[in-house]
């Protein structure tokens, strides 16, 4: 199957058997589930329920982790690498919390795929529509599981529809189910002509694939009850006519996505699953970067920052910096260039995301993740080269949606506050802005929860009690133009201007009508509501 995709020759091997990617779903439907079973096949973990013990030992260390734990939610993201038959994965994890969008936004460009999970009984549902949307602006293709087969879910044709007109893609089914809930026996994989039988009984095992030749074959009739053959055998017909067929193409595209159906708890059609990221999530991609473009087969090492995470280790203050690699290989002990400083750094200890435990990384290829870990030199957004200035594009910033002002309790500990604050807007963890007029900061963020966590690791980290309380303003747009015509802007709106952390002009507002009335009188103006990182 692999030679309908353009391949492409010139790549290393080791750079060929890569796959990247990121699972996208509204919580709740499985990808916690998933991601475990993802580990359990690739060898990683030994048993199922490791991945969410540990997430509950690490989350026990503080009272910050604490709250994270009581809201069920995860607000760190990490990658993970396991070999899968001849390939190696790497599972870039998104904080699935819909206050935590931006940083699973930028965890998408990091990916060259992605694996939407839905719950068969609820289809698609707001945070998967969400994400879908964004992996749609990156043209990601896209492949598609859907879960929980194993409970009462809807009917089959009518979850592909809802996919097909809600996120406008074409569906194929790479396996059609047979039966649902207390009923449903396995599924009939279309891609291989196979059956594969779920068993119930042992939540660990890989299912049972049995081959057939068809769907006339009489092997069938001694799995599947006459009345549930009958109805398989009806849908799949029909679906063959209705349906489109696999193109490779077009699920590189992002045109198409194949979904299988299992129950990721019961271990069914996760193997598929993986086998279908092989076959059809694409090697490593080109990046985008000015002023040109980056291959993975290139032999210079660069790579990217995606994300910025601080304490990870409570014992020691480090940040680690999540760097995809985009071209070359590199080993530890490198020398690479930091390109928007020019300073030189070397990586001696960079990590590697090895599923269950960070690990020193020896070597690493175009598509891996690496850690490194550093004392806030490396921000989101920052390229890393063996010397070329080259500056990877498209990692967005979005504006903030809730804007709030943020005062310490004791006046006289602002200075450490604009530390903290500073941190945070670096690690991409808030928008952080200076207005002009006035003292103090505004803190933006994307969703409500953010501030109460903000505050809780201002306290934590920097031993300081802080109070959010609501400004008048709403809204904040980046501002650029010429300089002359952005100084006069400036000047006739100061009461709604403010720098962000890198200096850059923001107008704030609480009306849409004040936005709409620049665009209309301030043509020399561009007002944007997002911003690339720098
Ligand atoms: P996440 O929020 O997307 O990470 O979802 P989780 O993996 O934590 O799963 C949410 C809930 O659904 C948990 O209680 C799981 O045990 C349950 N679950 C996951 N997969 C399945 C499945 O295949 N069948 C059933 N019945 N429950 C499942």
């Amino acid at each position: 199957m692999r030679d309908t995709i353009p391949n492409r020759p010139d790549l290393p091997a080791e750079i060929a058997r890569r796959r990247t990617f990121a699972i996208i779903s509204h919580p709740d439907a499985g990808k916690t589930t998933l991601t475990e079973k993802f580990l359990l096949y690739g060898g990683a973990i030994q048993m199922a329920g490791q991945v969410r013990a540990k997430g509950e030992a690490r989350r026990t260390r503080s009272d910050f982790m604490q709250m994270e734990k009581d809201r069920g939610i995860s607000v760190s993201a990490s990658a993970m690498s396991f070999d899968f038959g001849e390939f190696r994965f790497n599972l870039v994890d998104t904080p699935g919390h819909a206050d935590f969008s931006e940083d699973t936004y930028r965890t998408l460009t990091a990916v060259d795929a992605a694996v939407m999970v839905i719950d068969g009984a609820k289809g698609v549902e707001s945070q998967t529509q969400k994400l879908f949307e964004v992996c749609r602006l990156r043209d990601l293709p896209i492949l598609t599981f859907c879960n929980k087969m194993d409970r009462e879910s809807r009917d089959t044709f009518e979850i592909i529809d809802e996919i097909q007109e809600n996120l406008a893609i074409d569906v194929t089914p790479a396996s059609w189910p047979i039966g649902m809930g207390r009923d449903f026996l396995g599924c009939y994989d279309m891609l291989h002509d196979r059956l594969d039988l779920m068993d119930r009984a042992d939540r660990n095992r890989v299912a049972t694939s049995i081959r057939v030749e068809g769907l006339d074959d009489p092997e069938l009739d001694r799995h599947i009850p006459a009345h549930l053959l009958e109805k398989l055998r009806e849908e799949v017909e029909l679906a063959r006519g209705l349906l489109p067929v696999l193109d490779p193409q077009a699920v590189l595209e992002g045109h198409m996505t194949p979904i299988w159906f299992g129950s990721a708890i019961n271990s069914f059609g996760v193997r598929e699953l993986m086998e279908g990221v092989s076959t059809y999530a694409p090697e490593p991609q080109p990046q985008s970067a000015e002023p040109r473009q980056i291959s993975p087969e290139e032999p210079k090492v660069s790579g990217f920052v995606f994300k910025v995470q601080a304490n990870m280790d409570p014992r020691h203050r480090d940040r680690v910096a999540f760097v995809r690699l985009a071209s070359g290989h590199f080993a530890r002990g490198m020398k690479l260039t930091h390109v928007r400083s020019g300073k030189t750094m070397t990586v001696a200890s960079p990590v590697l995301f090895l599923a269950a435990d960070r690990e020193l990384a020896e070597e690493a290829w175009a598509g891996d993740i690496i850690g490194i870990p550093n004392h806030g030199q490396l921000r989101i957004g920052d390229t890393l080269t063996e010397g070329e200035a080259l500056r990877v594009t498209g990692i967005p910033s979005f504006a903030p949606e809730l804007l709030q002002s943020v005062r310490a309790n004791d006046p006289l500990k602002s200075k450490h506050l604009e530390k903290a604050l500073m941190q945070f807007a670096e690690e991409g963890a808030a928008k952080v802005f200076k207005p002009l007029i006035g003292s103090g900061y505004i803190v933006g963020v994307v969703g409500q929860l953010q501030f109460e966590v903000l505050a809780s690791r201002i306290g934590l980290e920097y031993g300081l009690p802080v109070r959010f309380e609501p400004t008048q303003f709403t809204s904040a747009r980046w501002a650029s133009g010429e300089r002359r015509a952005l100084d006069r802007f400036v000047e006739s709106n100061r009461q709604h201007i403010a720098h962000d952390h890198d200096g850059d002009v923001v107008y704030l507002t609480r009306l849409q009508w004040d936005i709409d009335r620049v665009v209309r009188d301030c043509p020399e103006i561009a007002l944007a509501a997002t911003k690339e990182m720098q």
